[in-house]
């Protein structure tokens, strides 16, 4: 039976076979970082499962276009900046540039779009301005404007809670952007300037000077970007509700079309059997796990390794096992290369069958745990082989090429006997090409010398600078 791809989806709680609605590409819009600090790896758990998403519509052989959001202006970032006593864009730029680092030491593929909110401020003001039209949205003696969410009916459609236990309305703060999930109150789609709070930044509107809510940012960006119906919708479950219920009701209420067919909600990563948070000050960030040793592939492969719907709860010893899973691989490959290859017995239905197995496994809501087990049966079994020395050349060609394509969607084996160079000088060679883009010499320099200093030089080669140890 061929393999097709089915995921679960949050809404209907059922899987569900994926096709693009436009019959071409899979639009997919995956909520970003909000860019007041580095990323923790928890956040990072979320955006691995994306890539593995990503990869995955690509191997059922569906293009994607995908966007993430940087949420740059909000009321974290805002603090932020006042605190910082800098400009809005001066306090979020050097953590865009650690995300895209981030990414990159992760193995996660570039998406195709990364609007930043404050490019879009016109256009959540348009959608603001059709929602007091048609009625949706009214503005607050406080001088914000709200979404009246009893005009909605279909309002909690998503994260099916019982609305008549919730404290409708209740006496919180609705114009703040932090989560509040005891409360299903209207909320603010434009905060009015106060300056207090928000000093210097805020934008003119026909409702006066502020600054757009947070949900709404998604929506104007979502819809502007991939248009007003999307293929799937992903993010961590803390974003079910409030946020994706308010993006729904925005985009619906303007368009008046299904904003999202399919959605997708990661669970968290744990600490102590808690939500790994800023807030609770449990977190590691990626550069932390990189200081103590580990590398991005390690940190990849222990984020993909549980499927997304479970909690996975992080600990080092966890750590180490996915570097020994990872380094089982890296020792078979080693060992495919110098085996001495004089086997007759093919072993080629059996890589046929694995590849379709691992398929079948992820077409299967993403079920990584039965798609790992099938390549380590398979590890398993070539290792044996090889003990036997029963392989021919046929055979190891095709393994090498089925360990490819699984790497296709893994992004974290390491396949190449070459040299690992450590990530963090990795983001030093691309801070020097940032440097050297804008012609900044000293800094270029000064991160030569560092990179020097470790003990690597530094290559130019057609295909960019990479590093080489002396
Ligand atoms: P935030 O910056 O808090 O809006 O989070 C960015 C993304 O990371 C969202 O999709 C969150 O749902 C997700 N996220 C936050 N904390 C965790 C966690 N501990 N585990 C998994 N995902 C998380
Ligand atoms: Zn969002």
């Amino acid at each position: 039976m061929a393999a097709m791809l089915c995921l679960f989806n949050t809404e209907s709680r059922e899987k569900e076979r994926v096709f693009p609605i436009d019959g071409k590409k899979i639009r997919l819009y995956t909520c970003g970082p909000t860019i007041y600090n580095f990323a923790h790896i928890g956040n990072f758990r979320t955006y691995v499962f994306e890539d593995l998403l990503r990869r995955s519509i690509l191997y059922f052989g569906m293009p994607v276009e995908q966007a993430m959001n940087l949420t740059d202006v909000d009321d974290k970032t805002i603090r932020g900046a006042i605190a910082a006593g800098v400009s809005l864009k001066e306090f979020t730029e050097p953590y865009k540039i650690a995300f895209f680092e981030d990414l990159q030491t992760l193995h996660i593929e570039r998406a195709e779009h990364y609007p930043a909110a404050t490019d879009y401020i016109s256009e959540m003001i348009r959608l603001i301005q059709r929602l007091l039209d048609l009625g949706y949205a009214y503005a607050g003696a406080d001088g914000c404007i709200y979404f009246a969410i009893g005009k909605f009916p279909k309002y909690g459609r998503l994260s099916h809670l019982n609305f008549d236990e919730l404290k409708l309305n209740a006496s919180g703060d609705n114009r703040s952007d932090e989560y509040d999930k005891d409360n299903a109150s209207d909320f603010v789609l434009w905060k009015a300037l106060d300056k207090e709070r928000d000093g210097e930044i805020f934008w003119e509107s026909p409702f006066g000077l502020g600054r757009p809510g947070w949900h709404i940012e998604c929506s104007a960006m979502a819809m502007k970007i991939l248009g007003e119906s999307i293929d799937i919708h992903c993010g961590g479950v803390d974003n079910m509700f409030p946020h994706h219920e308010n993006e729904i009701a925005q985009s619906e209420c303007c368009s008046g079309k299904r904003f999202v067919k399919h959605w997708l909600h990661a669970e968290h990563l744990l600490v102590d059997h808690k939500k790994m948070s800023k807030s609770l000050g449990n977190f590691y960030t990626l550069r932390d796990l990189l200081q103590k040793g580990y590398s991005g592939a390690e940190v990849r492969y222990l984020l993909l390794s549980t499927h997304y719907r479970t909690q996975l709860n992080f600990t080092f010893a966890g750590l180490d096992a996915a570097r020994s899973s990872l380094r089982r691989i890296g020792d078979l490959m080693a060992r495919l290369q110098e085996i001495e290859l004089q086997g007759n017995a093919t072993i080629l239905p059996v890589l046929e069958d694995a590849e379709l197995q691992f398929k079948q496994a992820l077409g299967d809501d993403l079920n990584i745990s039965v798609a790992l087990s099938v390549m380590f049966d398979l590890v398993r079994e070539l290792n044996t082989r090889c003990d036997e020395k029963t392989l021919t050349v046929a055979d190891k060609d095709g393994a090498l090429f089925l360990f490819g394509v699984w790497n296709r969607i893994l992004g974290c084996l390491p396949l190449e006997s070459e040299e690992v160079v450590p990530e963090h000088l990795q983001i030093l060679l691309h801070r020097r090409d940032e440097a050297r883009k804008v012609k900044n010499w000293k800094a270029s320099d000064e991160i030569r010398d560092e990179i020097f200093s470790a003990g690597y030089s530094i290559e130019d080669t057609p295909k960019g600078a990479r590093l080489k140890k002396k």
